[in-house]
């Protein structure tokens, strides 16, 4: 993080956030849904039938009508589209399942509707023979479920490999040319912050292409729910979980490592407490994520000015203006009240970089 740049006396202050490395072109990822295939057993966190709210029914048979639905019937550029396969563990699945998926996206390429493949699967998974199954075909990114890199955590949350596991199947991956992304969580059974952040460090150090941070949840008819109901269990709150997400962003950013989601999609079975019974669920997650960034920073650059007693403009680009508000406002109230400030106005420039936030004693 650049310290805030004042000069002695100065009236105005400028504080760069990490500038987001996402990349400027993202795909259109079109989902598909295939829960548990594939898996091995339970994982103490997951319930892929409440998270997607789909039940597992093969889905070659409509992929061209459900692709097709999610493209409004025109694909855009197709080069840029990329089908998922989400919800389960990719190469878990027997090789004439693996390849009658990819079979059915290879017909979707060559109809111009898609450009690529990707999906998410285990690291203990990625072997040089599935590898094999899929080489040649038209998968170009592959999402590997990591989770931790602490193995007394991987552990606790019953996930049945180590981080060594995660350690070569990247290495594993990126010899055989794909695109490779991380999925990360916080909040696991059994880790602390410090644990949280060494594996984030540890993940980065691997280079994958993106990675996604998901807080854990306690999600109906998962094996952590009974450890929840039990008292053994005890998710962290929103507050902390967006604190935590909003220190693991930093540390990917400052590797220059695009942090593509945060929290899970919203959907309308998380939103129903009878099914996800506790944790960090925000339908806007990531936005409180920025938004407490934007707080920090410019919590840092109101200290190195004479503010108190004082009103004053904060200056940002057009897309980071919610952020600074914060939801209902809440980053401008906390700063009125941490600073003894008599106002803050917002000024909007859409000329100056996005990562920038600049105050000035108004
Ligand atoms: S976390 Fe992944 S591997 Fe574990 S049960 Fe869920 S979908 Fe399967």
């Amino acid at each position: 993080m650049t310290p805030p740049m004042v000069a002695p006396g100065a009236a105005a202050v400028s504080i760069d956030l990490p500038p987001n490395p996402a990349p400027t072109r993202r795909p259109t990822i079109v989902p598909v849904f295939l829960p548990h295939a594939g898996c091995p057993h339970r994982c103490a966190f997951c319930n892929q039938e409440t998270i997607t709210g789909q039940a597992g029914r093969d889905p070659v048979p409509d992929l061209p009508a459900l692709v097709a639905r999610f493209l409004h019937q025109q694909p855009p550029s197709p080069r840029h589209v990329e089908l998922a396969f989400y919800g389960g563990n990719f190469l878990g699945q027997p090789r004439h399942r693996i390849q009658s998926l990819l079979a059915a996206a290879q017909d979707l390429v060559r109809q111009g509707w898609i450009g690529s493949v990707r999906f998410s699967t285990r690291p203990d998974s990625i072997d040089d023979q599935r590898l094999q199954w899929i080489a040649g075909g038209p998968v170009r990114t592959v999402e590997v479920g990591g989770q931790s890199m602490d193995d007394a955590v991987l552990s606790a949350a019953g996930r049945g490999h180590s981080a060594r596991d995660t350690v070569l199947a990247v290495g594993r991956l990126r010899q055989a040319g794909f695109r490779v992304g991380i999925q990360t969580m916080i909040g696991l059974p059994g880790q602390d912050e410090r644990s949280a952040l060494l594996s984030a460090g540890r993940f980065a150090a691997l280079k994958p292409d993106f990675v996604r941070i998901y807080p854990c949840l306690v999600i109906a008819g998962s094996p952590l729910a009974s450890a929840y109901r039990r008292g053994i269990f005890k998710p962290l709150s929103l507050d902390a979980a967006v604190v935590a997400c909003a220190r693991l962003w930093r540390l990917f950013a400052r590797r220059h490592i695009p942090v593509i989601r945060m929290g899970l999609q919203a959907s309308a079975e998380l939103s129903d407490n009878a099914h996800r019974l506790a944790g960090p669920y925000h339908p806007a997650f990531g936005h409180l994520v920025f938004s407490e960034l934007c707080r920090e920073a410019l919590a840092r650059g109101l200290r190195r000015l004479p503010a108190a007693g004082r009103a004053v403009r904060i200056t940002a680009h057009p897309r980071r203006l919610s952020q600074v508000r914060g939801l209902a406002n809440a980053n401008l109230i906390a700063l009125t009240n941490r600073f003894a400030l008599t106002g803050i106005r917002i000024s909007s420039d859409p000329d100056g970089p996005c990562h920038r936030l600049r105050i000035a004693l108004d």
